[in-house]
Order: C-alpha cells, then structure tokens, then sequence
C-alpha cells in the first residue's frame, strides 16, 4: 500500500513525521511522494497561525483530488483544533485523528490496510545526514498568543532510555547531526525528574561522532550552570541557540506573558558570547501583537540590531480562538498593512544581521557536515549554523563532516575551500 505524508509547522511535527516515515516502511508501507498519486495521504498539520491552518487545509483539498479513491488522514495540531471545535470541513471524506502519541496510535490505526503479502516488501525510507529527534511534547507555560499548550497538552517527556536508541540507531544509519526537538525543549524532564542536561550528557557519552543541535529553547529556561556544562561538551554540540524573542519592547513581552523582559535577554545574549564568543544566535520575532505601537515597533528593531541576530524567523502576530491575545486584537489589533510593513522592515535587518554575522568568519575554519553534492558544488551546514557551499567536492563526501576554511560571502550563504590536515602537528594547510 502505497503512502504519502505531507508535514507542516514545526520541527516537531517534522520529527514526528520522520519517525513515522521510517516505521511505516518498516510495516510494509511503500513511501512515495505527495505529488504522487498514492493510496493514502496523511497530513501531519499545523495551527499555529491562521496561514499554517490555510495551508493545512489546502494540502488536504490537494490530497482529496488527486486520488478520489484515497484515504485521506489529517493529525497533528489542525486534527485538534477541528475537535475541539467540533469542525469538519470535508464532511467526513477525511479521517481526523488528534492522537497524542502519533507514531504508536498512526500505526495502530493503519494496521488494518496492512496485507500480510504488503510485509513482505518492505522499501527503506532514505537515510538523511541530519535528523530530528524529538524528545518532548506539550507545554505548560501558556503565552498569551498561543494557541500550542491548548491543543498539545503539558510536558510529556519520552524516556530518556528510549531517545538514547533512537539516536544510536541513527547514528548507525550514518546520520551525522541530531537537532534535538520539543513544544518547549528547555521543559524537557519536568515530569521525569531528569533534567535536559543529563540527557544531553548521557547522548554524547553514549555514542560515539554524532554531533548535537537544539532547536528552539525558550530564554527563560536557560542558565548559565545550564550553559557550563553544555559548552563542556565542546565540539559534540553546536555553539548555535535558537532563542525565541518575539518582542524588542518590555510592555509587549510582559502582554505576551513570556518571562523575561530585555535586559534579561540581553544579559543571555552577552553570557553566551563570553563563553564562546562565535556563537550564533538565532530567533523569532512576532510583529503586530495587540496594542504594539510605532514605539513598541521601534524598539523591537533597536534591540534586534543591538543583538545581532545571524537568523530571524519574522513573522506576524495570528489571532488564534481560545487565547487572551484573541480577545485583545478586536480591541486594539494592529491594522493588517501596518503588520505587513514591519514585517518587512524587520526581515530587512534580519538579511543584513545574518550578512554582518557571516562576514566574521571570513578566512575562518568551520566544520561543516555535507548534506548534498550538486555538480561538484556541496552544501551543508556548520557548527554555528552558516549555509556553506564547497565548491570540487565529490559525491562521496555526502555524510562526512569536513572542515573547510570561509573565503567569500554571497547573501544566503557561504562558499569555502575544504582543509586537509597537515603533516606537521597541529597544522593544516589548504587542498
Ligand atoms: S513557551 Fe509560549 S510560545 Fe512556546 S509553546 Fe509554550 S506557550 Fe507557546
């Protein structure tokens, strides 16, 4: 039987997806291409904003027509939200199912179209040179915009035994980068007693090259005592921190109810540097939350280039039923247009923070893991999360890490000249 799996959202959605790609596989289910005709679509959706619920739904009609005979599945964020509010815009043509734990309860469900003479062939889900692993799910913290902890629940951590051989197996697999994911990663064994740290330790002590990336951690839930024994893992995790700001101004943070204010911000940012100064700091930022005011805005793009990002995700504010921030955007929500301008203004300085960042390696060695070969041209990603392209590469250093000195910067990425070690201790010299 033949499968097609569409995600949508976040990383954790994507790890979700990937976890369930490899054991449909394992089950007997051939994976093909969205844009393929298949026998069942399954939709991983997304609710975060208003867009990513469009979207969701668009990806469904797209499922529906392509095969009128299909089964069509829709889990994830959207499936819930739909539930809860008693919604079902295909009128039962589409399965809605808001499980919790999707790999188990998917599986589960699909076992049924499963022939026994479908086990017999099994088709391997490719294998990446990065992969996500989820570790945690939900959040208790409720911002007020949010709409996640609503749909997703509290902090559920998987155990830590059971993250520790999904990443030996990938390791094994030949995966190369790990990113770490969750709804709120900094949450990560609340419910177990095992804090996020330990399990990172234990990850690196336990196998043996792979290296490790966290996606987003919430500023709030870092500490310095956290940040110690992170950076004691040295080359094994990547200097790079994904801290969600999504305000420059004291007043919208405190309404967004995200527990921190700036200068808390600020003073992470500049412990982080201390400690290893070509750290990359990424984050998100939300433009027109109710009430923002040209002020508020203003600071928001001092503070932001006062920072200086080396990636902002920027997106605006999306009124989702159910928060407080609903309620208040009839009262005093940001006109669309105005939305639309600080959007740009912001992405601007995102495009030039992330130039200003990249020229800073210029004749630097970084380390990068080559994710593909295109016409001799590798590209990858290093340590502190610079897109790199190496130019005479061939395709058998796809899933090797190498290190390669930075000598040109163009305006999305890097292009560098690979590094071999060199004779003399302690040298390198260029190929
Ligand atoms: S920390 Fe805030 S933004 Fe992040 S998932 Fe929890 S409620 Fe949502």
């Amino acid at each position: 039987m033949r499968i097609a799996i569409k995600t949508l959202g976040c990383k954790v959605n994507q790890a979700e997806s990937d976890a369930l790609v490899s054991k449909l596989a394992q089950n007997g289910f051939e994976i093909v291409d969205f844009s393929e005709e298949s026998d069942l679509y399954l939709i991983n959706g997304c609710a975060v904003t208003q867009e990513a619920e469009r979207k969701t739904r668009q990806m469904v009609r797209q499922a529906l027509r392509r095969n009128t005979q299909a089964l069509v599945l829709l889990t994830g964020c959207t499936a819930r939200l739909l539930l809860e509010e008693r919604r079902d815009p295909w009128n039962g043509r589409v399965v809605i199912l808001p499980v919790q734990d999707k790999e188990k309860e998917i599986l589960e469900y699909l076992g049924q179209f499963v022939s026994p003479s479908a086990q017999r062939h099994h088709k391997v889900s490719s294998s990446r040179v990065r992969s996500w692993v989820k570790v945690e799910d939900g959040c208790d913290h409720f911002c007020s915009y949010c709409i996640v902890p609503h749909l997703r629940g509290g902090v559920r951590s998987e155990p830590p035994q059971k993250i520790l051989a999904e990443v030996q197996d990938l390791e094994t697999k030949g995966v190369k980068e790990i990113v770490l994911c969750g709804i709120n990663l900094g949450y990560f064994g609340r419910d177990i007693a095992f804090p996020f740290i330990n399990l990172l330790e234990l990850l690196v002590r336990r196998t043996g090259q792979v290296r490790f990336r966290l996606s987003s951690f919430e500023p709030f839930l870092l500490t310095r005592f956290f940040l110690e024994r992170y950076f004691a893992l040295g080359r094994r995790v990547c200097p790079h921190f994904h801290l969600p700001l999504q305000s420059g101004s004291d007043p919208i943070l405190q309404k967004m109810g995200r527990g921190y204010d700036t200068a808390f911000y600020r003073s992470l940012v500049d412990t982080l540097r201390q400690m290893v100064p070509s750290v990359a700091v990424t984050t998100d930022v939300m433009v027109g939350f109710p009430g923002e005011t040209e002020e508020d805005f203003q600071n928001t793009v001092h503070f932001c280039r006062a920072i200086g990002f080396s990636r902002m995700h920027v997106f605006s504010f999306s009124p989702r039923p159910g928060t407080p921030a609903f309620r208040w955007e009839k009262e005093m929500g940001v006109r669309c247009e105005e939305k639309k301008q600080r959007e740009r203004t912001l992405l601007e300085l995102a495009e030039e923070s992330r130039y200003q960042y990249h020229r800073q390696f210029l004749d630097k060695n970084v380390e990068v893991v080559v994710e593909s070969v295109r016409s001799g041209m590798a590209f990858g990603y290093s340590e502190n999360y610079i897109p790199v392209r190496i130019p005479g590469v061939p395709e058998e250093k796809i899933g090797e890490v190498v290190r390669v000195t930075i000598n040109r910067i163009e305006r999305d990425f890097v292009v560098a000249e690979p590094l071999v070690e060199s004779e003399e201790p302690g040298g390198v010299k260029h190929v």
